[in-house]
């Protein structure tokens, strides 16, 4: 979703890589940031990450087609440093405009970064796999690709955070509790004040 000509809202500067995929949509995927072959194609997860993603959401019974992909800051941080807070908080309007326009019920976090987004300073030991009520959304926290690309030993975790992720948006796994622990706010943004 091409929100703009181009963007100097924070500094990196670099090649916008805006999310694909339908809108409205009931699934958004949400990473972190583009790496050398997002920024390069103008993709977001086509990279290895991207590969290894398509395969978990393939396994997890998802159609990445059905699924709004993006990242919560749009251009590539150098040498794939996680991007600041900063960046973050002004990129952040561009990810509020997206979800306006595909209105999920459904936000896929992936990776700490986009998952503390929403959920605020969790640790993802503690959330990963499991449902949270944000608004009127459910989101829902994944350990990233890359993390069981690096670790093999995680990948499994990995995998087990897709299939529970499918399992719910099939409505095959029951929205239990902590699913009501962010309920009542009136939206995420006010984690962010
Ligand atoms: N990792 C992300 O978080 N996003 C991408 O687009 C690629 C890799």
């Amino acid at each position: 979703m091409r929100l703009a000509r181009g963007c100097n809202r924070c500094g990196l500067q670099q090649r916008i890589v805006w999310g694909v995929g339908p809108a409205p949509a009931r699934v958004m995927l949400i990473g972190e940031a583009p790496g050398e072959n997002e920024s390069r194609a103008g993709v977001p997860f086509v990279g290895k990450s991207g590969k290894e993603l398509d395969y978990l959401l393939a396994r997890a019974g998802i159609q990445r087609g059905d699924v709004y992909v993006t990242n919560l800051v749009k251009c590539r941080p150098p040498k794939n440093r996680d991007p600041s807070p900063e960046e973050t908080e002004a990129c952040a309007g561009w990810l509020s405009e997206e979800l306006a326009q595909v209105r999920p019920r459904f936000i896929i976090a992936v990776g700490r970064i986009a998952a503390r987004w929403f959920l605020g300073d969790v640790s993802m030991d503690a959330v990963h796999g499991l449902p949270f009520k944000v608004a009127d959304r459910i989101v829902l926290p994944v350990f990233h690709p890359a993390f069981g690309l690096h670790v093999p030993e995680k990948m499994l975790m990995v995998q087990a955070d897709f299939e529970a992720v499918g399992e719910i948006v099939a409505g095959k796994r029951p929205i239990t509790p902590p699913v009501d622990e962010f309920a009542g706010k009136e939206d995420y943004g006010e984690l962010h004040d």
